[in-house]
């Protein structure tokens, strides 16, 4: 088995059920199981035009998946909820990033493992720090609590909403 954490986002069309959506189907999966899941964030989007805002959480998974496998099966995901891509960080239903998977360094056209912005994006930082000690290191030597000291909060908001509202952890 392997841990791997995953950045959710969506700012278009019911982004909280979106949200939802991704994690139960991710819950389904076989061989995969959600082991935390953060608080919901609310950010303002940093693509281009005026966009909605998103909501943002991030899972901490265990699966038996490829790094590889385990993306095609989120960009499956992103595909049956609607994701049309248009522009680069244009609005999405939903986004789906592996941030970190154990401790790989993987660097290919098609993916990229830490995911290369995760150290500068308060969106995901401050969710990933409610299911992440603050003393993990990731594999560019860096400890999380360094990273998000480092990391302004911005406009980033967390919200009473959750995720698993439809299915229970084990
Ligand atoms: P950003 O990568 O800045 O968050 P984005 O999420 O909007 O931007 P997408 O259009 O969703 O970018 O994805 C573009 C490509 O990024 C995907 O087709 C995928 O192959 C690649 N990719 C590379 N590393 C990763 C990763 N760690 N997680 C998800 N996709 C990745
Ligand atoms: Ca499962
Ligand atoms: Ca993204
Ligand atoms: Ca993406």
């Amino acid at each position: 088995m392997s841990t791997a954490y995953i950045a959710l986002g969506s700012n278009l069309n019911e982004p909280l059920g979106q949200l939802r959506e991704a994690a139960a189907a991710i819950q389904g999966w076989e061989h995969s199981s959600i082991e935390a899941i953060s608080k919901v964030y609310t950010s303002t989007a940093v693509g281009p035009g005026d966009q909605p805002d998103y909501l943002n959480a991030v899972l901490k998974i265990s699966t038996q998946l490829s790094p590889s496998a385990l993306l095609e099966k989120l960009q499956s995901q992103e595909t049956i909820q609607g994701r049309i891509r248009t522009e680069h960080w244009g609005a999405r239903t939903l986004d789906l990033d592996i941030l970190l998977f154990d401790d790989l360094q993987i660097s290919t056209p098609n993916l990229e493992i830490p995911h290369p912005a995760m150290k500068e994006r308060s969106f995901v930082l401050y969710p990933l720090a409610d299911i992440a000690k603050l003393e993990m290191v990731l594999p560019c030597g860096s400890e999380l609590g360094t990273l998000l000291n480092l990391c302004p909060r911005d406009d980033l908001l967390h919200t009473q909403m959750t995720l698993n509202n439809n299915f229970k952890l084990e």
